[in-house]
C-alpha cells in the first residue's frame, strides 16, 4: 500500500505550499483519496488522473477536508463529453452542503455519486474501508484502509479525543494523525489533538508507525515530534505535500517501514 500526501494543511497557515487535507492511498490499481481540502485538487494530477480514482472519502464537512470537491465536480461535468462521475463517501449532509455553495439543488448530483459514510465496513476495489465516528463536528469520521487482511492505515481526520481512534488501530497499523496543536496543550473546548495525545493512543494501541499532519500555523515541528516520542517508541514523522511512502508490501505482507521523501514544508 502506498501513501502519497497531496495536502497536509490545517484550515489556514502561512506555510508556503500548504493546501487542505488530501491523502492518496493506492493498493495495486485501486486509488482512493482520503479528503480533498482547499487547493489540493490540482495536486492529484502528477500521480493519477482523477478518473483513476475509485472513490473519494470525506472525513467531515470542514472546508479544509472537502471543499475541492467543487473543482472535482466541475472537472467531471465540463471536461468530458459525456460528463463523468465519481463515487464520494462522506457525512450525510455532504451533497446538501455542496449544493448550498452554489444555491443550486442538484449541483452535486450532476457529477458526484454521494454515499453516506457509516461504521459498516465496505470494499473499494482492492481496499477495505472501515470508518468510526469521532468527536469533532456533528458527524466526523476516522477511517482505516487496508489491503487483503494485512496491516492498515488509520487516518484520524480531525479528532477531538484520541481514544476515539483506538478501536480502529490494530497492532502494526500506520497511524496518520492530526496533531493540530503540536506539542500542546490543546486550547480548552477545541476539538483537536496534540502530540502527547497522539503518542499515548499510538502506544496503547500498538501502532507500528506514526505519521503526523494538520499542524497549525506557528507550531514547532521538532517540539511536536518530541512530544509524541515522549510516550511512543516507534517511528514518527511529520508528513508534507509530496511525501510518498510505501507503507506495506503488496498482498498485506511485511510491515516494511518504507522510506520517506521529505519535501518543502
Ligand atoms: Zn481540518
Ligand atoms: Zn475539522
Amino acid at each position: 500500500m502506498r501513501l502519497t500526501v497531496l495536502g497536509a494543511g490545517p484550515a489556514y497557515t502561512d506555510r508556503q505550499g500548504a493546501s487542505g487535507a488530501c491523502y492518496l492511498v493506492s493498493e495495486g490499481a485501486t486509488h482512493v483519496l482520503l479528503d480533498l481540502g482547499q487547493g489540493s485538487f490540482t495536486r492529484i494530477f502528477p500521480h493519477v488522473t482523477p478518473l483513476d480514482l475509485a472513490a473519494v472519502v470525506v472525513s467531515h464537512l470542514h472546508p479544509d477536508h472537502f471543499i475541492d470537491l467543487v473543482p472535482m465536480r466541475h472537472y467531471l461535468r465540463y471536461e468530458f463529453h459525456p460528463p463523468r462521475r465519481m463515487r464520494v463517501m462522506g457525512p450525510a449532509a455532504l451533497a446538501e452542503r455542496l449544493d448550498a455553495l452554489h444555491a443550486e439543488p442538484g449541483f452535486t448530483a450532476e457529477a458526484l455519486d454521494t454515499e453516506p459514510l457509516d461504521e459498516t465496513p465496505r470494499r473499494i476495489g482492492a481496499l477495505r474501508l472501515e470508518a468510526r465516528l469521532v468527536v469533532h463536528t456533528e458527524e466526523s469520521y476516522a477511517v482505516r484502509v487496508s489491503g487483503a487482511g494485512g496491516p492498515g492505515l488509520v487516518y484520524s481526520g480531525d479528532c477531538g479525543r484520541a481514544d476515539d481512534l483506538a478501536p480502529l488501530i490494530r497492532p502494526g497499523d500506520v497511524l496518520l494523525s492530526e496533531v493540530s496543536f503540536g506539542p500542546g496543550p490543546v486550547t480548552a473546548n477545541v476539538l483537536h489533538l496534540d502530540g502527547p495525545a497522539v503518542g499515548r493512543v499510538a502506544s496503547a494501541a500498538g501502532a507500528g508507525r506514526v505519521l503526523l499532519t494538520h499542524l497549525l500555523m506557528g507550531r514547532d515541528p521538532d517540539a511536536t515530534l518530541a512530544s509524541v516520542r515522549a510516550s511512543y517508541d516507534g517511528p514518527v514523522e511529520l508528513v508534507w505535500p509530496g511525501t510518498r511512502l510505501e507503507l506495506f508490501l503488496a498482498q498485506g505482507g511485511g510491515g516494511d517501514p518504507g522510506s520517506i521523501q521529505p519535501s518543502g514544508r
